[in-house]
């Protein structure tokens, strides 16, 4: 077993960091968090720095990056700031994973250079009011009209759309009662699509990047923004599902990382009875047990990363690194808050906001109890749902 990196993944985290500590500090993310705006120029600069392109194959513009890679930039970009993690698994890493996969040629080098150069973003819209866990109730439809698909339904959780140049839109192009799971078809919207009008919701966290809800009236879109194969949607986002858990667990590590280096910092300055707190047993425990957490998720995710970027299955150790991560950062968090004290519930304290953030972890794109379903199901126990 070797636990290393290697000199190339070491040089990456390295310059993320270096990069991240100078052109993200923490004034930076709160001030963007308080005010709702995303970061821009940071994304530019990211993009300058061809890290945008981690997920892209070198013969589209990209780095030609595996999910290891992607991973370590995720973790470090989360330990600064959530909310271009978020954009990033969004529109790298489930958008130009899914145009990499499906797309045909004309579709790749039409969009995969200008999401690996910044000039594009994507958002993802699949979950519905009625639908969210239960994906395959979705009621929004695509039906063909001559040479275009009119879409008409209602998505919600839209993340990132009321800035992204294409929504990656999933709906039913027909329906087979007794497979649920076929009938589903993918396609790349024009965001700026006359019938799209992405309307902001009130959130707790990830406040720099936001979500909306879209309801799709009568969107005519050409049939050529069919991503893949019709009616094969389902099997198709199924492709992507251990990229994304992985790349959700590796946001939760960076997360909790920050909260944990804050919370320690804080432990040796805060004076209580007359010495600093982290000299109170109760205090050290905490921090111990960050640290433990901290380290059998990265471990965890670490090894669904290596067995994913070398080609084996690992659907169940994907899973549960999403599941154990997010868990631990929102533990994590809640802890960090509790050594702040009552500084911590300050809008202007940062822990604060990495436990607002981490919180969604938990929630999607899978839930953590159909996460544990998954996980029952790989252990032989049947279906419970
Ligand atoms: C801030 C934010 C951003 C998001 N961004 C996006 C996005 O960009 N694109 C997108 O498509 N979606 C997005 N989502 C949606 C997210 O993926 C869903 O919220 C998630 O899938 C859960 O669906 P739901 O909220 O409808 O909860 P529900 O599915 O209604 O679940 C409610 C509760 O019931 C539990 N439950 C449901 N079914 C089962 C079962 N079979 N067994 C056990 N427990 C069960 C769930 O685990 C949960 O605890 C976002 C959500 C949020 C809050």
């Amino acid at each position: 077993m070797d636990f290393q990196l290697t000199p190339e993944q070491e040089e990456l985290r390295r310059s993320v960091r270096d990069f991240i500590d100078q052109e993200c500090p923490k004034h930076y993310a709160r001030r963007l968090d308080r005010q709702g705006e995303f970061p821009h120029d940071l994304w530019n600069k990211i993009a300058q720095r061809g890290w945008l392109g981690l997920p892209i194959p070198k013969e589209y513009g990209g780095l030609g990056g595996n999910i290891f890679d992607m991973a370590l930039f995720l973790e470090e970009l989360s330990r600064a700031m959530f909310a271009p993690a978020m954009t990033y698994l969004i529109s790298s890493v489930f958008g130009a994973t899914s145009v990499g996969h499906h797309a045909s040629e004309e579709q790749k080098r039409f969009y995969l250079p200008r999401l690996a150069n910044g000039e594009i973003k994507f958002a993802f819209a699949l979950t519905e009011p009625h639908s969210g866990t239960d994906a395959l109730g979705m009621t929004t439809w695509a039906r063909r009209d001559g040479d275009h698909y009119v879409i008409q339904g209602p998505k919600i959780f839209v993340t990132a759309a009321q800035m992204a140049d294409y929504i990656l839109t999933i709906c039913r192009t027909s329906q087979d009662p007794k497979k649920k799971s076929h009938g589903i078809s993918m396609f790349v919207v024009d965001a700026k699509s006359p019938g799209i009008t992405p309307r902001m919701l009130d959130i707790l966290g990830g406040k720099s990047v936001g979500t909306t809800t879209i309801v799709y009236k009568q969107v005519r879109v050409p049939a050529s923004c069919l991503l893949g194969e019709l009616d094969r949607g389902w099997h198709q986002l199924v492709h992507t599902l251990n990229n994304e858990r992985i790349s959700i667990a590796a946001m939760a590590i960076g997360v909790a990382q920050a909260a944990f280096e804050d919370a320690l910092k804080f432990s040796k300055k805060r004076i209580a009875f007359d010495k600093p707190i982290g000299q109170f047993q109760s205090i050290q425990h905490y921090l111990a047990d960050m640290a433990a957490s901290l380290e059998y998720s990265r471990l965890l995710t670490y090894k669904a990363a290596w067995m994913q970027s070398l080609g084996k299955p690992c659907g169940v150790q994907a899973t549960m690194a999403k599941m154990v991560a997010s868990d631990m950062a929102c533990k994590v968090t809640y802890n960090g808050m509790q050594i702040l004290g009552g500084y911590s519930y300050m809008m202007g304290c940062d822990m604060q906001r990495y436990w607002r953030d981490s919180r969604l972890l938990t929630i999607g794109p899978i839930s953590n109890e159909m996460a544990r379903n998954f996980i029952a199901m790989d252990l032989g126990l049947p279906r419970s749902y």
